[in-house]
């Protein structure tokens, strides 16, 4: 468990460091973490104010200790650790990940929290700009986090399942009463069936349509 004085830390905020893609690229990563360093000082800050920072290649290092409160979220450094990705110069808040950030840093970042996952309960995963007027990190997190549980596929949906089955069924059962009528009587079954038919047809469509759209505010 891993706490900032009483309160445990339940609470990963993600940022980037605002820097051009190629930002001091022949230089280690202690370099880059060295310099944002000196800018948070110069803010008057005690040390860097971020937990974790990443660099392009996915490789990743420490910055404040993770059971000290960090200086990365107004309002909210208390009970939340920082992990900052480096670049996202020019982004805004619901850029797809990949235009800022390279898929090491995706990498890089799951891993990540998933091992602070290990030493403390993270009941939330955010973004600096859900709780700032900013754009940071230049991605929405919420929905970049939720992307490794994708939705089922249409044929696993179970009310998708459950709809087909009704049209099946129902279409056999009205073929075996249709045909014991005779004459008018059958015509008028027809068209009753008919009509049920186009219904559940629309139905489906709409649940189709339904599916469609929840799986389209993934991307
Ligand atoms: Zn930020």
């Amino acid at each position: 468990m891993i706490k900032h004085g009483n309160k445990v830390v339940d609470t990963i905020f993600v940022h980037c460091s605002a820097t051009r893609k190629d930002w001091m690229d022949d230089k280690p990563l202690a370099a880059k973490v060295a310099e944002i360093k000196k800018w948070h000082l110069a803010n008057g800050w005690k040390d860097i104010g971020y937990h974790w920072i990443i660099d392009r290649d996915g490789q990743r290092m420490r910055g404040r200790v993770e059971n000290v409160v960090g200086s990365h979220v107004a309002g909210h450094n208390t009970g939340s650790i920082g992990i900052c990705l480096i670049g996202g110069h020019g982004s805004n808040e619901n850029d797809p990940f990949e235009k800022n950030f390279t898929p090491q840093q995706d990498e890089a970042l799951r891993d990540l929290i998933e091992d602070i996952k290990n030493r403390t309960e993270i009941e939330k995963v955010r973004g600096h700009s859900e709780v700032a007027a900013k754009a940071c990190p230049g991605f929405n997190v919420t929905r970049w986090f939720d992307r490794k549980t994708p939705h089922k596929k249409l044929s696993e949906s179970t009310t998708m399942r459950a709809g087909a089955v009704q049209l099946v069924s129902g279409a056999g059962a009205a073929a075996t009463s249709i045909a014991a009528f005779d004459g008018k009587a059958q015509i008028i079954a027809l068209v009753f069936v008919g009509v049920a038919a186009l219904a559940t047809i629309w139905i489906m469509r709409e649940r189709i349509r339904k599916w469609v759209r929840e799986e389209g505010e993934d991307a």
